[in-house]
C-alpha cells in the first residue's frame, strides 16, 4: 500500500467506549453501538440503560451530563466511576432522540445497541445500487485531469489567469441569479489554477514497482501519457466498435452498436488513438496499459500470462488479450506517477477507496455481486459477497472532556459493506465459490500484492466492527470506505 495511506488514522479498531453508527439508506433506522465498560452501574445494568447511554441530534454519552456533575460534591476528593461523562460529536448527521426504539445489550456484557432514525444535513441518502456506485466511482475527469498534469504549462502566462477569473465571475454571476452554490465548473477551474506552482516541476512519467522501486521506463524514454473510459477497452471492442464509440462519443448501447454503419470509414483498423506506443502509454482506473518497446526490457519478466517484476519477483501485470505487444500494468503494485504524484494519490486520499473502486467495477463487469479474488496464476484468495453495496458509517471513541472544551466531531462517510471468507489451501480446493463449480461466482484476478492489500484491509475493517457484529456464519463482516464523507 501506499505509504502515506490514511486508513490506520481514520479507522480505529475496536477498543473501550468505542462507538459505531451504520445508517442504511434503504432502511428508516439506523444501527447505533456503544462500547459500555462495565464499572459504571455495574450491578443495576437492565435498569440503567436510558441513564447510561444518551442520544441527541449531535452526540453520543454515556455517564451524568456535565453540567450535574459538576454541581455533585466530591467524595474524598475524587469524582467517583459512577458520574464519568464521556461523550462523542458526530457532523454532517443529524439523530432524532425521540426515534431511540430497541435499546438492548447485543452482548449480553457491555455492548449497547439500538435503533435510531437518522438523517443526512445537506442532501438526504440515496440507496446506490453498485452499478451506480460503479459508475460513479468511474469518473474518466479524473483520468483526463491526472494526463493534463503532463501537459499544463508550469506557469501559465498572464492573460490566462485573467481568463480564469474572468470565467469565475460569469460562473458566480450565474450560480447567485440561480440561487444555487457555485457550480462544479467553476471550482474545478479554481483548483487547476491554484495548483500551478511558479518552481519547475518535473514533468516526467515514472512507472515504478510499489515493492522494490524498480524504474520500468526505458532510460531517457519520454512517454506521453493518455488515458483509456475503461480498463477493458481493449479486450472487449472489435475494431467496428471504435469507429462507432468515436461516432456516437460512447453514449449508445454496447449491444446495439451493430445498427451503426460503417460505411466509408476502415471499420477493420482500430482507432490508433486507442493502442499504446513506444512513445505513449495509457491509464485507466485500475490498469496502465504499455507497449512493451517503451520498457526497460531487464526490468520485467513475462512468465508465461503473468508479468513480473525482475528486481523482487511481484506479479505486476498481464499481457493485454489480442494485443501481443501490449502489457496491463496494475496500479496496486505498479506506480504511475507524474513528477512524484502517484496516480492513486492524485485520485483518491484513501487506499480503501481504490480497493473498493476494484470490487465495484469487478461486479459491474461480472454482473455478479459474489467475487472470488484470485492471484495472477489462479490461486483464490478471497471470497467477497456484496449484500449492502451502499452504507454511511461513523466510528470513533467517546472522550472524557471538560464542560467547554470543543471536541473534534466525526465524520461519517460512505463505504461499501460486504461479507468475506479468507481462502487457505484447503478451503481453497474444497469451496465450490474458489474452485470454480460455482457458475454464480464471478472471477477477478489481480496481481499477489493486491491479494494481500484486499484481505488486509478488510480484516482491519472488521476490527473497527463490534465484536459481535464481525461475522455472520462462515463469512467475516468488512468494509470499504467510498468518500471520506457524505
Ligand atoms: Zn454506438
Ligand atoms: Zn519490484
Amino acid at each position: 500500500m501506499p505509504e502515506d495511506s490514511e486508513q490506520s488514522s481514520s479507522l480505529n479498531e475496536w477498543h473501550e467506549r468505542s462507538f459505531f453508527l451504520e445508517v442504511k439508506p434503504r432502511t428508516d433506522l439506523a444501527s447505533l453501538f456503544v462500547d459500555c465498560p462495565p464499572k459504571i452501574s455495574a450491578e443495576n445494568k437492565e435498569n440503567a440503560v436510558i441513564d447510561l447511554v444518551r442520544v441527541s441530534s449531535h452526540s453520543v454519552e454515556i455517564g451524568l451530563p456535565t453540567n450535574l456533575v459538576a454541581n455533585l460534591p466530591a467524595i474524598g476528593g475524587t469524582i467517583p466511576d459512577e458520574v464519568q461523562h464521556f461523550s462523542a460529536k458526530i457532523a454532517d448527521i443529524s439523530l432524532s432522540p425521540a426515534s431511540v426504539c430497541t435499546p438492548k445489550w447485543a452482548d449480553s456484557n457491555r455492548l449497547f445497541m439500538c435503533k435510531v432514525h437518522a438523517e443526512a444535513e445537506n442532501i438526504p441518502l440515496v440507496p446506490k445500487n453498485f452499478h451506480r456506485l460503479a459508475r460513479d466511482m468511474c469518473n474518466a475527469d479524473y483520468l483526463e485531469d491526472f494526463c493534463q498534469m503532463l501537459v499544463e504549462p508550469t506557469t501559465p502566462p498572464p492573460q490566462v489567469q485573467i481568463y480564469y477569473y474572468f470565467l469565475n465571475l460569469k460562473f458566480y454571476l450565474f450560480s447567485f441569479f440561480q440561487g444555487g452554490t457555485l457550480s462544479k465548473g467553476s471550482s474545478k477551474r479554481n483548483r487547476k489554477s491554484a495548483s500551478q506552482s511558479p518552481e519547475k516541476r518535473d514533468k516526467a512519467v515514472h512507472i515504478t514497482c510499489r515493492k522494490c522501486g524498480m524504474k520500468f521506463v526505458q532510460e531517457g524514454n519520454k512517454l506521453a501519457l493518455e488515458y483509456l473510459p475503461t480498463d477493458d477497452w481493449l479486450q472487449t471492442s472489435a475494431s467496428g466498435d471504435f469507429f462507432c464509440r468515436d461516432s456516437c462519443g460512447a453514449k449508445c448501447d454496447p449491444n446495439r452498436h451493430g445498427g451503426h454503419s460503417s460505411k466509408g470509414v476502415e471499420s477493420t483498423k482500430v482507432n490508433p488513438d486507442w493502442v499504446p506506443t513506444e512513445s505513449k502509454t495509457l491509464i485507466s482506473h485500475l490498469t496502465l496499459t504499455v507497449h512493451k518497446q517503451s520498457l526497460n526490457e531487464k526490468s520485467y519478466e513475462l512468465s508465461g500470462q503473468i508479468v513480473v517484476c525482475a528486481g523482487c519477483r511481484s506479479e505486476i501485470g498481464q499481457p493485454v488479450k489480442n494485443y501481443p505487444d501490449l502489457l496491463a500494468l496494475h496500479h496496486a503494485i505498479v506506480s504511475t506517477a507524474i513528477g512524484n504524484k502517484d496516480f492513486i494519490e492524485f485520485r483518491f486520499n484513501d487506499y480503501s477507496m481504490f480497493l473498493a473502486q476494484l470490487i465495484l467495477t469487478s461486479c459491474e463487469n461480472q454482473s455478479s455481486v459474489k467475487l472470488v479474488i484470485r492471484s495472477l496464476d489462479k490461486t483464490p484468495y478471497l471470497l467477497i459477497w456484496l449484500l449492502e453495496s451502499y452504507v454511511v458509517l461513523a466510528t470513533g471513541m467517546l472522550h472524557e472532556k471538560a464542560q467547554n472544551e470543543n471536541e473534534e466531531a466525526v465524520r461519517p462517510f460512505p463505504a461499501i459493506k460486504m461479507l468475506y471468507k479468507v481462502f487457505d489451501a484447503a478451503t481453497a480446493a474444497s469451496d465450490p465459490r474458489a474452485n470454480g463449480e460455482d457458475a454464480s461466482v464471478g472471477l477477478i484476478d489481480v496481481p499477489f500484492g493486491c491479494c494481500l492489500q484486499m484481505t488486509e484491509a478488510l480484516l482491519k475493517s472488521s476490527h473497527c466492527l463490534p465484536p459481535a457484529c464481525r461475522s455472520v456464519g462462515q463469512f467475516y463482516v468488512g468494509f470499504l470506505k467510498i468518500a471520506n464523507s457524505i
